[in-house]
């Protein structure tokens, strides 16, 4: 792929989100990935939830200073209303490295009222009876649903995981445990920091840019810091691996801007966590 068929295929890719909001709670969803009738997904926002101050409303982070029953009690919460089973939730156990684990039912409730699983940033399963949960602050999730082989994969990506292709370690992972072809593979994106809102230093930049040569990931802001587009990191990594330009799905939302999400970012650490989740949807009891 030359940076020219790069750009060409990324430009062509046209971001997409829907939000809704049920009892109060907010839910991004990808257009393309509501439109397939095997799966379920979604991202939830900040509203609707019991947490107070900085965390308000609807922590769903573990991670950070806030009591694990407000955390616990708005994790009920969101699976009500996005109409998820509490006791199908499998959580990652995110360490910003490409660990990616496979899961079934046995692993239910790991890391909510279980032990959490050993590190990993991306979960694979073929299950329907387990729902995958990712943590997000401004860190993209990925989305990744093959619907030939009836697999699904979730992870979370943060600038160090897109670097270090996470994304193409959930593929290969669905490929050698599920033996998915990329070609089926459908790839997406949820809501997280924008490339115009993405600042690193000199060195970061650097970095993606050896890393990922066929995009144009780098830009200049208003301060005259660099900017770096970790959307095309998240793009360029997939079409690596042989998925079709068409099967990637970019919500276009970002966490920096849109107030309804916290930013790890923009509320300088001092914020919420939101849940990216995905489960297959077993029609064989319909
Ligand atoms: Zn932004």
């Amino acid at each position: 792929m030359t940076r020219e068929e790069f750009i060409g295929i990324y430009r062509s890719i046209v971001p997409e989100h829907a939000y809704r909001e049920v009892n109060g709670v907010g839910i991004y969803t990808i257009p393309a990935f509501s439109a397939f009738p095997g799966i379920d997904h979604g991202f939830s926002a900040r509203t609707g939830g019991v947490s107070t101050g900085c965390f308000s409303s609807l922590n769903l982070s573990f991670t950070r200073p806030e009591q694990r029953e407000n955390v616990m009690e708005n994790y009920r919460i969101f699976c009500a209303a996005a109409n998820i089973p509490v006791d199908s939730m499998v959580m990652d156990a995110y360490e910003h490295g490409t660990t990616v684990l496979c899961v079934d039912r046995n692993d239910n409730r790991r890391g909510y009222d279980r032990p959490a699983l050993p590190p990993c940033d991306g979960l694979v399963t073929d299950d329907p009876e387990v729902t995958l949960i990712t943590g997000h602050a401004d860190c993209m999730a990925f989305y990744f649903y093959d619907p030939v082989r009836k697999c699904i994969g979730l992870c979370h990506a943060g600038w160090r995981g897109a670097l270090d292709r996470i994304g193409s370690e959930v593929i290969h992972t669905m490929q050698t445990a599920c033996g998915s072809d990329p070609k089926d593979i459908e790839c997406g994106v949820g809501p997280s920091i924008c490339p115009k809102c993405f600042e690193v230093g000199d060195d970061v930049a650097e970095l993606f840019e050896i890393a990922f040569p066929v995009c144009t990931l780098l830009g200049v802001n208003r301060r005259g810091r660099a900017t770096v587009d970790l959307w095309q990191v998240a793009a360029a990594q997939f079409l690596e691996c042989g998925v079709r330009p068409e099967h990637i799905h970019l919500s276009g939302v970002c966490t920096f801007e849109d107030t309804r999400l916290y930013s790890h970012r923009r509320d300088k650490g001092k914020t919420g966590g939101m849940a990216a989740y995905l489960r297959l949807l077993d029609h064989t009891d319909c």
